[in-house]
């Protein structure tokens, strides 16, 4: 037994070391208990902002009505944004002492610092964006349309939503990561030929430099229809071999070929449209703003409800994040099974996860209700049992 009173599993025996299995249980403990200390402070912040900062702030200037939507908007995202500010000391320290203390950090403190004003401001431009054109439509339907403004409303933002997924791989993520396209060579050829044999038209394979900031690796698939890519970290093709890189790429159009990403725009769909009757029915509910001591002339405006609003959601919405992870988790098995039927072995994407968890020390025997709750991924051992029991009677 080591000091964590965790033995050595015989299911970790072939996946790490015993030195290997004793730091990830470190780095475990050490993330959780950031974790936990991070949780609580920020239940204090929320009662602050609940019985200090909310009435503080809506009372002792302009507001409501008195400001055009741009202004009220500024004046609502600069609010939320600072609210950001406790999370950069946790930030911080998870960086600069926990991930450095394992040999995750890559990050350089002065990029660190741009990262966060970079941030910052793209985070106000969005908030802005969005909360001066939900005002706006509010200010201007409202009267005629009482009943249906809402759901006008929430379709524009729907769709800006949509523009902001197209624009984020080729606008955003640039300004903080250098995109290339894989280069040529066997393992191109290899992923290419993959793509096409899967039903993938892929335009190109990109690489990300995650290595500017940390050793953790990944990949992943943004953007829909024309507009996707498939992105590798450069961290993933060092740490892989070829049948590795093949099988993560594999899984990766596994979530295309699947249609993963229009049924989770149907989600967000309906639960955005939800969230919009909410907000249709408090916008002329005078006791929120009577039991958050803010004068009514705040109703004038959208802006402050679409601020308590992105504050209070976020409890009600921990509670459904079993369901999402459900529909998560089930994805994802399927995504492994396509992968296996594509390389017609899943003998690759079990040694690449397996690679994964070693690399990123990741714990890999989470209690069953802790990753029912919590784990938008299932556990290694879940899918590699998973894998072994795809049938190859049917190739893809
Ligand atoms: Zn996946």
């Amino acid at each position: 037994m080591n000091k964590l009173g965790m033995g050595f599993p015989s299911e970790i025996d072939g996946l790490m070391s015993k030195a290997e299995w004793g730091e990830c249980l470190e780095y475990t403990k050490a993330k959780t208990k950031l974790s936990r200390v991070e949780e609580w402070i920020s239940y204090l912040i929320f009662v602050a902002i609940l019985l200090v900062l909310i009435p503080w702030y809506y009372t002792g200037w302009p507001h409501g009505s008195n400001l055009a939507p741009w202004a009220a908007a500024c004046f609502g995202s600069i609010f939320l944004i600072s609210l950001q500010i406790p999370e950069l000391f946790f930030d911080w320290f998870r960086q600069f002492e926990l991930e450095e203390k394992f040999g995750f950090n890559k990050s350089t403190k002065i990029l660190w610092v741009i990262d966060k004003i970079k941030g910052a401001f793209i985070g106000l431009l969005i908030l802005v964006l969005i909360i001066s054109l939900l005002d706006w439509l509010y200010r201007s339907l409202q009267q005629s349309f009482p009943f249906t403004w809402w759901i006008m409303a929430f379709l524009s933002f729907f769709v800006l939503q949509l523009v902001l997924m197209i624009i984020w791989p080729k606008f955003i993520l640039p300004l903080f990561n250098k995109l290339t396209p894989l280069e040529d060579g066997e393992l191109k050829v290899r992923l290419m030929r993959l793509a096409e044999k899967s039903g993938f038209q892929a335009q190109s394979i990109e690489v990300v430099d995650g290595s500017k900031r940390s050793s953790h690796s990944n990949a992943y698939f943004t953007g829909f229809g024309k507009f996707r890519r498939i992105v590798l970290y450069d961290t993933l093709i060092e740490q892989m071999n070829m049948d590795q890189i093949e099988a993560v790429l594999a899984h990766e159009i596994g979530h295309y070929r699947l249609g993963h990403i229009p049924k989770r725009l149907v989600v967000a769909f309906f639960s955005g449209l939800a969230g919009f009757w909410i907000i249709s029915y408090l916008c002329s509910s005078e006791w929120l703003y009577d039991g958050l001591k803010v004068p009514l002339e705040n109703m004038g405006s959208l802006s402050p409800l679409i601020v308590f609003f992105s504050l209070f959601a976020g409890p009600f919405v921990f509670w459904m994040s079993p369901v999402n992870n459900y529909f998560s988790r089930k994805h994802e098995f399927q995504a492994d099974e396509f992968a296996a039927l594509t390389m017609g072995t899943g003998k690759h994407l079990g040694s690449a996860l397996r690679q994964l968890y070693r690399e990123n020390k990741n714990f890999p025997l989470p209690h069953p209700w802790f990753s029912f709750f919590h784990h938008s991924h299932p556990s290694l051992f879940e899918r590699e049992n998973a894998l072994k029991k795809v049938t190859f009677s049917s190739q893809v």
